[in-house]
């Protein structure tokens, strides 16, 4: 018999050989515009930390009374005794501040993906995904008994052809879920959202929305993607947010009606069967929630740096997509060549995330900029001319 870690490590050099392989790198500062990573000072654009919300001294503050109050473990899952008086206030923010009549905590945004959509659907029902949603809720999909179909990213025919031809071989009770990133995570664009929520009604499919990368950055409010184009309830009835990314902290949430939520109390395995949030977790974000608005100067110089990351990225003739979000993904293509260019960046101080397949389709790695409210101009200055001489030394 092969031994396992044989059999293991087959697997484990393939991966290296194809330069696939992934090494973690040691942090050993808080997140924000300046880390230290593997003992070495840098200015940080790998992030999800846009609004830089994540070591704010308002937030630990609110943390650390939390914990003086309630300690550090939540004992439980929410319906055993878990669910706490300050889980249960951000609830209710999350639910003002997404403007739906309510919102359910999850411990991550991986759960409450695939908890959502297994609770949403059933053997005979169809979820139909675009193919660059997060692994998440493709994995949602793939656990679910429901038939589960994806269509090329933004191919808003192609979900339309296979709702349509789904509904002329079925019954009319099948239950149809259409599901999309908002911001799509390794892109940075936006969802077509009212094309899709059209595309929904016409079909009576319920239109399932994970805004994890929009809340706290987009819409006047930044009360992301739903504000951005105005879409209610009605028009999303399943949105998603999570904490771990511009709010700060960690966490998610499903915010929608109370059938909905109610619904996911009952029947969402991913929610049941683990233990609460800390309770501190839920209290820093309660003020996070209150930063967004007070704030606001940090999502306007988000913003500000986007737009000025795109233009000096065009005039250098970097292959940066199009993105008004802080995911700035500059195309490389060349799994080997990501990995050359983002060394050469961290040697110069600069740590910007190499992604390669299987996260991303073959032939498109590239390295993942995200921008944060806690970097300056001149920081993406340097960056630009760094990546400039990067992408035409490292071949
Ligand atoms: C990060 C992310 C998640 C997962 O959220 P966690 O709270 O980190 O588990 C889900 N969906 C999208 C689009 C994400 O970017």
């Amino acid at each position: 018999m092969v031994s396992p870690d044989r059999e293991l490590q087959f697997a484990l050099d393939t991966r290296r050989e194809n330069s696939l392989y992934r090494q973690r790198k040691i942090l050993q500062s808080a997140q924000g515009a300046q880390v230290q990573v593997d003992g070495q000072a840098c200015i940080g654009f790998s992030s999800n930390d846009y609004l830089g919300l994540a070591n704010h001294p308002v937030l630990i503050a609110a943390f650390q009374d939390a914990t003086n109050k309630y300690g550090v473990g939540s004992g439980a899952s929410h319906l055993v005794s878990g669910h706490s008086a300050i889980h249960q206030a951000l609830e209710q923010e999350l639910a003002e501040f997404t403007g739906r009549p309510r919102a359910l905590l999850f411990s991550t945004g991986y759960m409450a993906n695939v908890g959502t959509i297994r609770a949403l659907s059933d053997s005979g029902d169809l979820i139909v995904q675009d193919q660059l949603n997060h692994a998440s809720l493709l994995d949602g999909g793939f656990l679910s008994r429901a038939e589960f179909q994806r269509y090329p990213h933004q191919d808003l025919p192609t979900a339309d052809q296979i709702l349509s031809t789904s509904t002329s071989t079925s019954t009319s009770t099948k239950r149809k879920l259409l599901v999309t990133d908002g911001v799509f995570s390794m892109d940075g664009d936006l969802a077509d959202r009212p094309a899709l929520a059209d595309i929904a009604d016409r079909h009576d499919a319920w239109l399932m929305v994970d805004d994890a990368h929009g809340f706290g950055v987009l819409g006047a409010n930044g009360r992301g993607i739903a504000e951005h184009f105005d879409m209610s309830v009605e028009q999303v009835p399943v949105l998603i947010g999570t904490l771990g990314k511009a709010f700060g902290t960690f966490g998610a949430f499903v915010a929608g009606s109370d059938a909905l939520i109610e619904t996911l109390i009952q029947f969402g395995r991913t929610y049941i069967y683990t233990t609460a949030l800390p309770p501190a977790v839920a209290a820093a974000t309660r003020v996070a929630l209150t930063l967004v608005d007070s704030e606001s100067w940090r999502r306007q110089k988000l913003h500000h740096l986007i737009a000025h990351f795109q233009a000096g990225a065009r005039q250098l003739d970097i292959p940066v997509l199009e993105s008004v979000t802080p995911i700035q993904p500059v195309l490389i293509r060349d799994d080997e060549k990501v990995m050359g260019i983002s060394e050469y960046l961290l040697d110069k101080s600069f740590w910007v995330g190499a992604i390669r397949p299987p996260t991303v389709p073959r032939g498109s790695a590239r390295l993942r900029i995200a921008l944060n409210a806690e970097h300056d101009e001149s920081d993406i200055d340097r960056l630009l001319d760094t990546l400039a001489t990067a992408v035409r030394e490292c071949r």
